[in-house]
């Protein structure tokens, strides 16, 4: 009988718990709005507490977070500007409330684990999943297990070049100003323009800027890691003429420089949007499970 894991993505907005094995064998999922850290927390352990227990429970969450298991406070949402959910014990609390093993990890590092499991990036040594949407923020998989580093990686921080002159906008980061995702997230474009990215008419300025921004990040990213593959979804993503114009720009800033034809004429299949859509969070979740259920 295939073991049963579950799954919880716990995003700014909406909190999404699965349980299953997998995309193709999922028994429950249900998703709910992430309110109050207590109230939130009683639903998702209410949730597992209605079916059969699972072998051992992912997290993925928005973070920032502390995934360090040696730390002594493993499983908490740390500097997050979100009301009510700094230094929040998330992990801790669920794995006592209902009583198995649990994994901690980012939200985007457990979507770059799902993808990389079940999506669009099958079969691949290392990837990075991108998603551009309120904020900007990557996973990185690497030998089939995310990177988590000292900290976790925070690509949507990276400083990228910002000409004024070209574009007065300060940035929306609270913190830096104009971080690549204080100039591109769903978020600044929303501020800089007056109107949401779904908004915005297809021939406006701004999807240019856009994509050279996205293209200045991605590459990067693409020069410290050098993943296999890199997917890039989120909410700003779902415009269909973007993807094509990063990939234009990736190409451009690449220049030959690194030799492979996916970062020339196969570029298509190297920059690519999500396989498994929203459920790729709360899947990799799942697929966090299954790992640390192996490891014990
Ligand atoms: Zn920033």
């Amino acid at each position: 009988m295939k073991k049963i894991y579950g799954g919880v993505e716990t995003g700014g907005t909406w909190c999404v718990c699965a349980l299953g094995s997998g995309p193709d064998h999922l028994l429950a999922y249900e998703q709910f709005p992430t309110t109050s850290p207590p109230e939130t927390l009683e639903r998702i352990a209410s949730f597992f507490a209605a079916h059969p227990a699972p072998t051992a429970i992912g997290i993925g969450s928005f973070g920032p977070v502390d995934a360090e298991p040696s730390s002594p406070t493993w499983g908490h949402v740390t500097t997050t500007p979100k009301p009510g959910w700094r230094r929040t014990a998330v992990a801790t609390v669920l794995r006592d409330r209902i009583g198995v093993p649990v994994a901690f990890d980012t939200d985007v590092n457990a979507a770059a684990l799902g993808e990389h499991r079940w999506g669009a990036g099958r079969g691949v040594e290392s990837l990075c999943y991108l998603t551009v949407g309120t904020g900007i923020g990557a996973g990185l998989v690497i030998g089939g297990r995310p990177l988590r580093g000292l900290v976790h990686p925070e690509v949507g921080h990276l400083r990228i070049p910002h000409d004024p002159r070209q574009d007065p906008f300060r940035g929306s980061c609270p913190v830096h100003g104009d971080c690549w995702e204080g100039l591109a997230s769903g978020t600044a474009l929303g501020e800089r323009w007056e109107m949401s990215p779904a908004e915005l008419p297809g021939e406006h300025r701004a999807w240019r800027l856009e994509a050279e921004y996205l293209a200045l990040g991605i590459l990067s990213i693409v020069c410290v890691a050098s993943p296999h593959r890199v997917i890039v979804g989120g909410g700003v993503m779902e415009r269909p003429a973007l993807l094509p114009m990063v990939r234009r720009g990736l190409r451009e800033l690449v220049a030959g420089y690194l030799d492979t034809p996916l970062l020339g004429d196969r570029i298509d299949s190297y920059l690519v949007a999500p396989g498994l859509g929203d459920r790729a969070g709360v899947l990799g979740a799942i697929a966090l499970a299954e790992l640390e259920a192996r490891a014990a």
